[in-house]
């Protein structure tokens, strides 16, 4: 019962307001990540499922972006300054997780209270560590001291790492990320959309094109027709695929054979 209670309020803290307009992104343990379309309203959703175990990441809408490419942002990502505190931060998120959700409940069980107060305890300097961890991985990114303070939270501290990679991404176009963190085709079908409306004259947020070779993406969308098995017919703007029907449900656009 205390174990559900204690897992109730960690999932609680994955709720978060999202700006209309953010791409969110997200991976399961070391898995790939995957991305949404942007989102069309704020809304309160929950987003991380027991981070770090799922990783969620949202990236609100900037006025202006940080100059930088796909390689720069690579290289920043696997550079000690950043990876090591992102890889620290998740592995102690994982070990205060399991602490405080199985761990408290289970030594109160077995040992009573000094088994709970050594299991507290053992809760109480993970979250310190997880904090300082944070506090020096966030004024490398410039961020004050009181940034970290919210993660002291011995439910919110499971989150720092993800925390500190949205801090990281926060000023680099969407589009860098995208192209940064996803695979390949997960990418380019992402993408598909923004250079659809470019191509074709429709209105289209110029933030998702900031950072990328129009040119060279549609080169390579063109040689990417979505999945299909058979005679399907499919949308050139989101690449869904439809049986029958002559424009997409989602966009209006005519479908192509
Ligand atoms: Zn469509």
């Amino acid at each position: 019962m205390t174990i559900a209670i204690l897992a109730l309020l960690t999932l609680i803290e994955g709720m978060r307001r999202v700006p209309a307009g953010s791409v969110v992104l997200r991976r399961v343990l070391f898995g790939l990540w995957t991305v949404e379309r942007p989102e069309p309203a704020e809304r309160l959703r929950l987003l991380s499922w027991w981070s770090p175990i799922v990783t969620t990441i949202v990236l609100a809408p900037r006025q202006s972006y940080q100059k930088t490419s796909v390689t720069d942002l690579r290289a920043r990502l696997d550079g000690r300054e950043l990876y090591t505190p992102l890889f620290d931060l998740r592995v102690l998120g994982v070990v205060e997780l399991v602490a405080l959700v199985l761990g408290v409940p289970l030594a109160l069980q077995r040992f009573g209270a000094i088994g709970f107060f050594a299991a507290l305890g053992a809760v109480v300097l993970l979250c310190l560590t997880i904090f300082t961890a944070l506090l020096f991985g966030g004024r490398k990114l410039g961020k004050r001291w009181g940034w970290a303070f919210p993660f002291l939270s011995p439910f919110a501290a499971p989150r720092a790492a993800e925390a500190l990679l949205e801090e990281a991404l926060r000023d680099v176009a969407p589009a860098v990320v995208g192209n940064t963190l996803l695979p390949e085709d997960a990418f380019v079908g992402w993408m598909r959309p923004f250079v659809y409306d470019a191509t074709n004259g429709r209105e289209v947020e110029h933030r998702f094109l900031e950072g990328v070779n129009v040119k060279e993406l549609r080169a390579s969308l063109a040689q990417r027709p979505p999945s299909q098995n058979g005679q399907g017919l499919w949308c050139p703007r989101c690449g869904a695929t439809f049986i029958h029907g002559d424009s997409c449900s989602e966009c209006g656009v005519h479908l192509v054979a």
